[in-house]
């Protein structure tokens, strides 16, 4: 369930705060922002504080409301349509990755460009390139109209056939069965991908997996703790916005878990209701969620009762991704070149 927009916020009302509302908070380990998202949203600061504004970003930075208007604050400027940026712009590509007609149009146009696709996304594309070359079609199993499932595919200009769920797998027709890869949408749910991979597996047995799936580590991370949590608590919610992939796969895990849940893209979206009767409430947040609306969403269940929040224990997270060439700060905040031998270490 997500909440429904037009929710009123003061709903949390004082009568709420009883012993039949929430006692304990526990905070899932790890929750919110991961290296791609951390790494994008720097990327558009810095092209902001080096260039001014307005900085020209292609779809959302990341799928989160407040960050996204957080940084139009500062002067950036949203399009989908490259038509849309003028001559000799600053284009910031998104964590999700363009495509490579995208790209050239981007090229093509003249802008100053700087990318902030996910180092784990352009591990795939890189995938992708390096086997069409040696003659391989692809399944990709992922959401249709999301940006990611966009951009990989159309890292080619045929060969790549996309399945949502196992009923796809039967309804693909490649043009040929001896060279076939599959890749994923970097933010699915681990356990449909490792199903659907199966019924790949069983029409194509020759088809060749990753050698390390595509799903990336704050993804697998963030369901894996929702999966600790989820038998612990009465409810779980869930900090993310619609469009995000990862934090509607977090909601749905716990759902399947039997655990009620919802997401909330912030504190206002809470309803009194879903705390009644409910003595321990889980918390955690999509990869694109600031912590601060986390916190928000503390203090509104402290609100209800709520009396202690405990941390669940969890991996704790140290990947970071460098930023591109012409971005990167000294100690002293000089601008700094870099290669992309760091970027390698990474993945
Ligand atoms: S969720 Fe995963 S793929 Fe997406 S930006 Fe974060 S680390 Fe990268």
């Amino acid at each position: 369930m997500t909440a429904k927009p037009g929710t009123n916020p003061s709903a949390l009302s004082a009568q709420a705060r009883s012993a039949n509302g929430p006692q304990e908070i526990l905070l899932a380990e790890p929750r919110g922002f991961c290296a791609g998202v951390d790494r994008a949203i720097e990327i558009v600061e810095r092209a902001l504080t080096k260039f001014g504004a307005p900085i020209y970003v292609r779809h959302e930075i990341v799928h989160n409301t407040y960050v996204v208007n957080e940084l139009k604050a500062k002067g950036a400027i949203f399009i989908e349509e490259l038509a849309d940026v003028p001559p000799g712009a600053t284009l910031i590509f998104s964590a999700h990755g363009v495509s490579k007609a995208v790209q050239h149009e981007a090229v093509q146009r003249g802008f100053q460009i700087f990318d902030a696709t996910c180092p784990l996304v352009t591990k795939v594309h890189v995938e992708v390139a390096k086997l069409h070359k040696e003659g391989y079609e692809f399944i990709m199993i992922g959401h249709k109209g999301h940006p990611e499932v966009e951009g990989t595919m159309g890292q080619l200009a045929s060969g790549i056939h996309l399945v949502e769920d196992v009923a796809d797998v039967a309804r693909i027709t490649p043009g040929q069965t001896r060279k076939l890869a599959v890749v994923t949408q970097t933010t699915l749910s681990v356990d449909d991908a490792a199903e659907i991979s199966a019924a790949v597996k069983a029409r194509f047995p020759q088809v060749r997996e990753p050698k390390q799936q595509d799903i990336c580590y704050a993804t697998q991370n963030r369901q894996d703790a929702v999966k600790v949590m989820s038998p612990q608590v009465d409810v779980l919610i869930v900090v993310g916005s619609p469009t995000s992939s990862n934090s509607n796969r977090l909601r749905e895990l716990a759902a399947k878990l039997g655990t009620e849940a919802y997401m909330v893209d912030d504190a206002s979206e809470l309803q009194e209701s879903w705390f009644e009767g409910k003595l321990k409430v889980g918390l955690t947040a999509g990869a694109s969620a600031p912590e601060l609306l986390v916190n928000q969403v503390i203090d509104r269940i402290k609100a209800l009762g709520a009396v202690s929040v405990r941390k669940m224990p969890g991996i704790e997270e140290t990947v970071k991704f460098p930023l591109p060439k012409g971005l990167k700060l000294d100690a002293q905040g000089q601008q700094l070149e870099m290669g992309d031998s760091q970027l390698h270490q990474a993945l």
